[in-house]
């Protein structure tokens, strides 16, 4: 590490662990600077954390499923520069009404849901004269789901599991949400539309490992940082949250958290990566099972985690950011404040406030640290290795 190396350039602090952090401190580094990563918790990876269980050896999803899918060539390719990533093909199966079906909603789980044998072009029309369609565009969640798939299949897949999700009703949510997810009238179950999907074979923590490997970076880890953090540092790169930076002086922004009831079973413990339960008086959402995330292993015993999200309160881990009309406003105050300030800048899900998905977060923390090595005018002290 670069401990003692006596630098007399730009100092640049980096403030979280994750994707964001992890991804900006590897590219400003390899461009010769020395950065400092402050992780407030004891390890990094931030919500994409993996560990492997002592007692059944099995790869656990420590903060829920991170499943890798995108687009993006070049992300894809970069975040395979730091893991063997394995082909992997993301199929959710949902609990409903006591029975299985397929998700996300597809030509199968239409026809089961229904009890029908129809061809796409048949469920398509069937699917239609059940859509109620106003004449402006969906404003809403619920006006999505309506428009998409009629009241039958929002009530049975959708509007439990997202009151359930979101703590509130769907037609205070915005539609983008239910944008994540296709309505299919084929056979294809595979959960995303993307390109390139898979999963580091040892793990995203080790993927992260290898970005920060690198002898212009040092880590700290347990280490709370804040708005005087900015002070020792010519630059500074806060991806932690937006409100904690300001010491939450306006409020606190909304997010939902996570409660994972952990339990074991020998063999298999329910057939698939994830089972979702949209059903609203179960108070779950999903149950995970982590070794069908690798299918390649083999293992004996199983983890398996109860997911169950509920309101986030001051000392619980943030995962979604609620975006309702209260937090808007609140977000667009610390907004304000976060572009007055000169010398950070605020990146990924919690510093920005925003639903992200692993890929687009490294596609911004790209950009950031190419923005930022274009707008220097100073050349960089140190030769970084690559
Ligand atoms: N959703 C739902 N039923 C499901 C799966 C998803 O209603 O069985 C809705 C829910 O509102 C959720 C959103 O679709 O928040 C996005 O789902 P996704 O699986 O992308 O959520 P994530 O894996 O990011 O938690």
């Amino acid at each position: 590490m670069a401990k003692d190396f006596v630098y007399q350039g730009q100092r640049i602090g980096v403030v979280g662990a994750g994707f964001s952090g992890t991804v900006l401190a590897r590219e400003l580094a390899q461009a010769g600077y020395l950065v400092t990563l402050h992780e407030s918790r004891s390890h990094i990876g931030g919500n994409c954390h993996t560990e492997r269980c002592p007692q059944t050896g099995v790869m656990v999803h420590v903060y829920g499923p991170h499943i890798f899918h995108t687009n993006d060539a070049e992300v894809w390719g970069y975040a395979g520069r730091f893991a063997r990533f394995r082909p992997y093909c993301h199929r959710v199966k949902a609990t409903a009404q006591g029975r299985v079906f397929s998700m996300p909603i597809n030509l199968h789980s239409i026809n089961q849901f229904f009890g029908t044998s129809l061809s796409p072009k048949e469920a398509q029309q069937f699917i239609a004269a059940q859509a109620i369609r106003g004449d402006e565009a969906p404003q809403n969640l619920e006006e999505q789901a309506l428009s998409l798939m009629g009241p039958a299949l929002y009530e049975a897949f959708f509007k439990g599991y997202t009151q359930k999700q979101w703590g509130c009703a769907p037609s205070s949510l915005p539609a983008s949400i239910l944008q994540r997810l296709p309505l299919r009238f084929s056979y294809d179950d595979n959960y995303f539309f993307h390109r390139f999907q898979g999963i580091p074979e040892d793990g995203y923590t080790a993927l992260m490992g290898r970005m920060l490997d690198h002898p212009n970076i040092d880590v700290h880890l347990d280490s709370l940082a804040n708005r005087d953090t900015a002070r020792r540092y010519d630059h500074l790169f806060w991806t932690g949250p937006l409100d904690a930076y300001f010491a939450h002086s306006h409020g606190r922004l909304g997010y939902r958290t996570l409660d994972f009831d952990r339990f074991e079973v020998e063999g298999d413990g329910q057939g698939c990566a994830v089972m979702n339960y949209p059903d609203a008086q179960i108070p779950h959402t999903r149950v995970t099972e982590h070794k069908h995330f690798a299918p390649w292993e083999t293992h004996d015993r199983s983890v398996l985690y109860r997911e169950t999200p509920r309101y986030c309160g001051v000392a619980d881990i943030p995962y979604y950011p609620v975006r309702l009309t209260t937090e808007k406003a609140l977000l667009s105050t610390y907004e304000h404040l976060a572009a007055a300030e000169g010398n950070t800048r605020f990146l990924g899900r919690l510093g920005t406030y925003r639903y992200l998905d692993m890929d687009v977060t490294i596609r911004e923390a790209l950009d950031a640290a190419r923005a930022f090595l274009r707008g220097q005018s100073l050349a960089p002290q140190l030769s970084g290795a690559a």
